[in-house]
């Protein structure tokens, strides 16, 4: 049987680590040509590493995604690479503090929006151009629950609320030309994130899943399983959504 994404390349931003590096793992598995985009090298060439050792194709590219300059050459290195682009999951993120939204400062605030807000953003104005000069594709943003509820601190909760309507507003002006637009919203996912605020507050995790009710985290191969069906033709008429990947808690 042919896999779901064959001959495909796809851009995955945040993928040194967490949610990224299993979607880029799981793309690469299911046949795609992975350019894996993250600040941080390291992480970024064991993610090339772990994809190639089960015989997959990925090239690493260093990118901050608030810098436009890079957010250029990281689509340049898939067009140059690869021919092209078919999938972009843009996924980098912070958290960001936790403090009241009155002790935080102004460069705190900007910075969970630049990275997590205007990244996106950044990220799908040089994409959008190279995925409808071909055959179309898809672009998955990662929101979070905090996307569709208050959820972590106020600019957190802000910059995914906005990823949500940023996602919307392209998912309707691009469809006609072939791209499908949507947003993964994960609850609590172990990854890295997820364990630094376990290492400063190591009671939380009972209050992470007290109200969830399948009584767990996710783990990052969950939500990368979703991602890999809202890019592929299985979904092809869903657009526009915010998907809530959360166990069931929002219900
Ligand atoms: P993570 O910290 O494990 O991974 C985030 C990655 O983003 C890291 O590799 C980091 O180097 C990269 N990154 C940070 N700033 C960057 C920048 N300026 N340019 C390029 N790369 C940058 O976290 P994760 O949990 O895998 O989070 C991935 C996404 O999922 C984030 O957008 C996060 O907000 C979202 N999310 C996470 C959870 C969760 O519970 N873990 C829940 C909902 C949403």
């Amino acid at each position: 049987m042919a896999l779901r994404h064959n001959g495909k390349t796809a851009i995955v931003t945040g993928a040194s680590s967490g949610i990224g590096r299993a979607t880029a793992k799981r793309l690469a598995a299911d046949g795609a040509n992975v350019v894996v985009a993250d600040i941080d090298e390291n992480g970024g060439q064991e993610t090339v590493q772990q994809i190639e050792s089960k015989g997959g194709e990925a090239i690493f590219v260093e990118v901050d995604v608030t810098d436009e300059w890079d957010v250029e050459a990281m689509v340049e290195t898939a067009r140059e690479t690869y021919g092209g682009l078919d999938i972009a999951h843009n996924n980098a993120g912070i958290e960001g503090t936790n403090d009241p939204l009155t002790e935080q400062s102004l460069e705190e605030w900007q910075q969970v929006l630049d990275i997590n807000l205007t990244g996106v953003w950044l990220a799908m104005k040089h994409e959008l151009p190279v995925l409808t000069e071909g055959d179309g594709g898809a672009i998955v943003n990662t929101s979070s629950i905090a996307g569709l509820a208050a959820d972590g601190s106020a600019p957190y909760t802000a910059s995914k609320h906005g990823v949500v309507g940023l996602t919307k507003a392209a998912a309707v002006r691009y469809a006609d030309e072939g791209v499908r637009v949507n947003a993964v919203c994960p609850g609590v996912v172990r990854t890295p994130m997820v364990e630094r605020s376990l290492e400063e507050h190591p009671d939380a995790v009972e209050a992470m899943t007290d109200d969830q009710p399948l009584g767990r985290m996710a783990e990052p191969e969950e939500i990368a399983e979703t991602v890999a069906w809202l890019a592929s033709d299985e979904s092809s008429f869903v657009n526009g959504h915010a998907l809530p990947v959360e166990g069931g808690k929002l219900a």
